[in-house]
């Protein structure tokens, strides 16, 4: 998931919120609290005796692309329990969860056949369809993706083409809104008798120098139709054909396989038992599952293996946090967020003693900004920790929230879901793509950015006083309509609030 591939196609204003937030006790830093000692031992684990770029190594070259549901995603979940139990983390296991559906990749292959005839480089989308076993050679249409209603008025000009998605125009919705409607679209498409459709990610073109991007279409979602993405070269001449008036025709060629659900996988747990309140726990997360184009080195065997870098610098350290520090890896984030989603419905009993959780999924970049999913409450203690760290890196606090990666479920749950954004201006080209592979990661970076995790987890976890308490889903709701983001959640059935939130309407006269 995430929509960090689509940052330039929208210039969403994003503003942050002056904090509200009223203490009965001043917040303290690490200098007062009483926890610096012991962030300077894991500062010093973390930075001088770092094994997060070596995991990632192991992960890419031992394991390599793991899609969930897939042998090579089991694969991962045992190299994950493997390595939590050689770190040392307490009470490894597998927390299993199942997922609707399993999906194979086959095969993909185009070629144009008038007015030029050359070979078209294509990968499927996750969890999408098949041609018939033959292929198919048929005409191609666009449909602008920004103006879906329209294009969904009239479905039958699709019949027996392929589509090809063009965003035109000014978009009238936000990138979550046009993507739940695509969607729909899609099926739609199918219904129509389209024969295939060329529109990766969301509908967008394809980012870089002759690449695809697979990932899913929507959460939990599959398409009986096929849809691929295809390299913006070819793309974009069949685009200059069609604005020309030339008719163009290709033959497309798409193999995948579904296996009936539910499918099981499982997320990877191990933790650091707090020394005094050992029932509040602290999440540290990221997902381990990747897409199959290439091995997942940034997407997201980063945040895996800061995940386990952190957890090592910690037990390291010799130093115990006084609440426990729980490191998942999750799967099934690349289907909708799946296996985070399980695990605040597994923990459901539990939730009133979780502190929050720090997720690490943008890619091969430093932190640039501690996101804390909406609890704007904490921004005043929050930036005191920050503050700590101005000797590594300047980074930023905000109450944003990141529902495109495994944050989302904690925020849901009222709970600062902390979302550790990262300056990754290569991430559009190795997001889901061929070029996802371990050259593309600076062991320096990785080292710094699963250091900070550590010494956030840390903090958190460690400080006299307790860092956050759920919100009341009545306060959650409020906030998340507030800040715009009921129409979204209510698309992808991610609202489970009902009535609550609303403000009382204007009186009436
Ligand atoms: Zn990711």
């Amino acid at each position: 998931m995430n929509r960090r591939f689509l940052a330039s196609a929208f210039a969403l204003s994003m503003v942050a919120s002056a904090s509200w937030a009223k203490h009965t006790v001043d917040p303290k830093g690490p200098d007062e609290d009483g926890t610096k000692p012991a962030l300077t031992a894991i500062a010093g684990e973390g930075f001088y005796n770092s094994h997060a770029f070596a995991y990632l190594t192991e992960l890419t070259d031992n394991v390599g692309g793991r899609v969930t549901g897939s042998p090579a995603g089991q694969k991962a979940i045992d190299w994950g329990l493997a390595k939590m139990n050689a770190i040392g983390l307490q009470n490894v296991h597998a927390e299993k969860w199942s997922m609707w559906k399993g999906w194979t990749r086959g095969s993909a292959f185009a070629e144009m056949l008038a007015p030029l005839r050359h070979p078209l480089t294509v990968d499927a989308m996750g969890w999408t369809g098949s041609t018939p076993a033959e292929g198919a050679d048929a005409e191609v249409v666009t449909a602008n993706l920004f103006d879906l209603d329209s294009e969904m008025a009239d479905m039958s000009r699709f019949r027996g083409k392929v589509v090809l998605m063009k965003p035109e125009g000014v978009p009238k919705k936000n990138f979550w809104m046009i993507f739940a409607q695509y969607g729909d679209f899609l099926k739609d498409l199918h219904k129509a008798g389209a024969v295939a459709v060329i529109g990766g990610q969301g509908g967008f073109k394809a980012e870089g120098m002759h690449l695809t991007h697979t990932g899913i279409l929507g959460f939990a979602q599959d398409f009986a139709i096929p849809v691929v993405d295809m390299t913006m070269e070819d793309s974009s001449q069949i685009e200059r054909y069609l604005a020309s008036g030339k008719t163009v025709r290709i033959h497309i060629n798409v193999q995948n396989t579904f296996t009936g659900g539910p499918v099981e996988s499982a997320n990877v747990v191990g933790e650091i038992v707090g020394r005094e309140h050992p029932e509040e726990v602290l999440v540290v997360g990221a997902h381990l599952d990747s897409w199959d184009l290439s091995e997942g080195a940034t997407d997201n065997g980063t945040g895996s293996t800061a995940v386990l870098a952190a957890a090592d610098a910690i037990v390291q350290s010799g130093q115990r946090p006084r609440r426990t520090i729980r490191f998942v890896l999750f799967t099934g984030e690349e289907q909708g967020l799946l296996g985070s989603l399980a695990y605040v419905k597994q923990h459901a009993a539990e939730m009133k003693n979780h502190l929050g959780s720090v997720v690490l999924d943008d890619g091969q970049g430093p932190i640039k900004e501690f996101q804390l999913g909406g609890r704007n409450d904490l921004l005043d203690a929050f930036r005191l920790f920050v503050e700590s760290l101005e000797n590594i890196r300047e980074i930023a606090v905000t109450d944003k929230r990141e529902f495109g990666t495994d944050t989302g479920p904690f925020i849901l749950a009222g709970l600062p879901g902390i979302n550790l954004d990262q300056d990754s201006p290569e991430y559009k080209y190795t997001h889901h793509s061929a070029a996802d592979a371990l050259e593309q990661v600076k062991p320096d970076v990785l080292t710094q950015d699963a250091t900070i995790m550590a010494l956030t987890a840390f903090w958190i976890a460690d400080r006299p006083e307790r860092f956050a308490t759920p919100w009341t889903p009545e306060q959650t709701a409020k906030m998340l309509r507030q800040k715009g983001d009921y129409d979204m959640l209510k698309s992808f059935d991610l609202w489970t609030f009902g009535d609550l939130g609303q403000e009382p309407g204007p009186a009436p006269n």
